[in-house]
């Protein structure tokens, strides 16, 4: 674990995987609580009000205390919990762990709860389903904002990763777009945590754009909805045309809309970039204390986890 850990990008510098890692982790919530300050405001009504939304202080529509985060980070949590249990019952990356995890979140009065997560909750809870079936209003960001916790548990196992992603997605949306969202957007942060350096970044990106045209960002048309097509443009605009941790989270954030979504995973992509030893103290020490233990021991027990040698899988009992 220890050599793994360390691993020397393509331009030959050597950053920790672990560093990495956290940076992402964190940079999720930082996005998420910087975010869901301007939450549904227009980038006019944000102007009017912060000037330039920079410092994490709460409030927005959900009356949030400073350094509070949402659904984005609590829901990534809770998939990130459902994935270190399965690894501890000897039922690694099992579905319904996961689905039972969302379920005991929603039941904990979480302070935010998308609509289509909420019905998806609710539909495993009536019939045991994992999935719905394909469904038109289901090209929400739910699946694509919590996925992050998929990606650090399947580091270097693209087979898996894409397995478990696509499982914790479809619980609550079942959509094409969803479905490329999440493995695009997951498929660069593996590159970017790996050490990718600026050209292969855009080679993936490259890619992701290739495989699914929609999410094309140039011209990049200024929408920053909740539709998962929007998110991710805006989250590919504001991650290439920005080198800097903060200069990408305040352009995310200050389009408004969706901006506590967009903001987390632009947070993401750029914390894994600059490592958590980058991220900004200002920003970091106004974070809920809870929720930065949770992130910190989630981030390590996933890395191990993906980084342990491969167990023989299981023999049914049953
Ligand atoms: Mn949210
Ligand atoms: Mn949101």
């Amino acid at each position: 674990m220890t050599e793994l850990a360390v691993l020397p990008d393509r331009e030959g510098r050597v950053g920790t995987l672990f560093d990495r890692a956290l940076g992402a982790y964190l940079g999720l919530a930082i996005g998420d609580a910087l975010g869901a300050t301007v939450e549904f405001m227009t980038p006019r009504e944000i102007a009017a009000r912060h000037g330039v939304h920079r410092e994490i202080v709460g409030g927005g529509w959900l009356q949030l205390a400073p350094g509070q985060v949402t659904d984005d980070t609590t829901m990534s949590l809770a998939l990130g919990a459902a994935l270190l249990r399965g690894e501890a019952l000897g039922r690694p990356f099992d579905t319904q762990l996961i689905a039972d995890a969302f379920v005991a979140w929603w039941r904990g009065r979480p302070v935010d709860c998308g609509h289509t997560c909420r019905r998806g909750i609710q539909r495993y809870l009536l019939d045991g389903s994992l999935e719905g079936p394909p469904h038109d209003g289901d090209a929400g960001n739910g699946a694509l904002m919590r996925m992050l916790p998929a990606a650090l548990a399947t580091i270097g196992d693209d087979e898996a990763f894409a397995r478990v992603a696509i499982a914790q997605a479809h619980i609550t949306h079942h959509h094409p777009l969803s479905d490329a969202a999440v493995l695009g957007i997951g498929r660069l942060l593996h590159a970017v945590l790996a050490g990718a350096g600026e050209a292969a970044q855009s080679e993936t990106i490259t890619h992701l754009v290739a495989a699914q045209p929609a999410f094309r960002f140039e011209p990049y048309a200024g929408r920053a909805s909740g539709y998962v097509v929007d998110t991710v443009q805006t989250v590919l605009h504001a991650f290439t045309t920005h080198a800097g941790f903060e200069d990408c989270v305040i352009a995310a954030v200050n389009r408004g809309d969706d901006a506590d979504t967009t903001g987390a995973l632009v947070g993401m992509l750029a914390g894994a970039r600059c490592g958590a030893r980058a991220l900004p103290r200002r920003w970091l020490s106004r974070l809920n204390r809870e929720v930065l233990q949770q992130i910190t021991d989630q981030a390590s027990a996933l890395v191990a986890l993906a980084l342990a040698p491969r167990r023989a899988i299981p023999i049914p009992i049953d």
